[in-house]
């Protein structure tokens, strides 16, 4: 009896498992239809200054529309893209994308403004992407300092290598890099000195702490490790003023979070940056 049982079980589950599997497939199938049909968006979350208030930049995040008006988180779809690598040519539009938005800001009256583009792991494995990035930065004849890539700390340990030579080119020419979703993951430390960085973005997780006893030591620790390797710090994912003050107050210079704005699509954008 406990034999069938267990080959029930086993049925149940590998049954589930495929289920997860075809819905999975199905989905990749429909990213690639609509990217191909140029369905997906790229959306724009503002940068702040906390000294000034004033706008610093956006970071670019990725939209996929539903037909019932919904959208897809890219926490689902992202790791789908990755998985099947076409987050290459996804990820090579996103940054034309960008490029032509840093572009059209210029022509708005906005010069100064940066975009910063999230790059995933098999972007950096592709070969050609460092010249494509350049190729970008020159087509749409943008200033490279005000195009900042986005790495996580996953990227870097996936193959620091890779990572630290691409980077170090792409910074050659002027382009900015910020680490992302940054705690203290402790194999990363000793990473932090040889990449290339500008930026430090602590990871919204750790803001979230703050209500907590002591909640503010890593958000501190990271700031502080900012201000000793010389590298700005942002803090994403603020959502309330005692949060924007405890960052303050730590010397952390900028912030991104929906107590400013949430990410909006490009017409948005300069409705809201000629408000601000
Ligand atoms: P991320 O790069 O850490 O982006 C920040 C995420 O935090 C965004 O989620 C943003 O909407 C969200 N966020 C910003 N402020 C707040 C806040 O105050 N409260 C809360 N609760 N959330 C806030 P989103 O747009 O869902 O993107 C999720 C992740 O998907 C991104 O995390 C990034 O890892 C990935 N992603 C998005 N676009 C791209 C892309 O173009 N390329 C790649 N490779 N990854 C992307
Ligand atoms: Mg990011
Ligand atoms: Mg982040
Ligand atoms: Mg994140």
């Amino acid at each position: 009896r406990a034999k069938k049982h267990l080959a029930q079980n086993y049925e149940y589950y590998s049954a589930q498992m495929e289920e997860q599997m075809v819905d999975r497939l199905v989905m990749l199938r429909s990213l690639r239809s609509d990217f191909q049909k140029d369905k997906l968006q790229l959306w724009y979350q503002p940068q702040i200054c906390l000294k000034s208030g004033h706008v610093l930049g956006m970071e670019a995040l990725l939209r996929w529309p539903q037909a019932d008006g919904s959208f897809v988180s890219p926490a689902v779809f992202i790791p789908l893209a990755e998985y099947s690598g076409l987050i290459i040519e996804i990820g090579d539009w996103v940054l034309q994308q960008a490029c032509k938005q840093l572009q059209s800001l210029k022509a708005h009256g906005f010069p100064q403004l940066r975009i910063a583009v999230n790059v995933s792991m098999p972007q950096f494995r592709n070969h050609r992407f460092v010249q494509s990035v350049i190729d970008c930065v020159e087509r749409y004849q943008v200033d490279p300092a005000l195009l900042e890539l986005e790495i996580t700390e996953s990227v870097v340990m996936d193959d620091p290598q890779i990572v630290i030579a691409a980077l170090n080119k792409l910074k050659t020419f002027g382009i900015k890099v910020a680490i992302d979703d940054f705690g203290i993951g402790f194999s990363s430390l000793s990473y932090l000195q040889q990449l290339p960085l500008d930026r430090i973005k602590i990871d919204r997780a750790f803001i979230q702490d703050f209500a907590r006893p002591n909640g503010t030591l890593i958000a501190e620790t990271v700031v502080t490790l900012g201000q000793k390797l010389g590298l700005a710090t942002i803090a994403e994912g603020i959502e309330t003023k005692a949060q924007e003050e405890a960052v303050r107050t730590m010397g952390c210079q900028e912030a991104q979070g929906f107590m400013y704005a949430k990410p909006m699509t490009a017409a948005d954008l300069l409705k809201f940056l000629a408000k601000s």
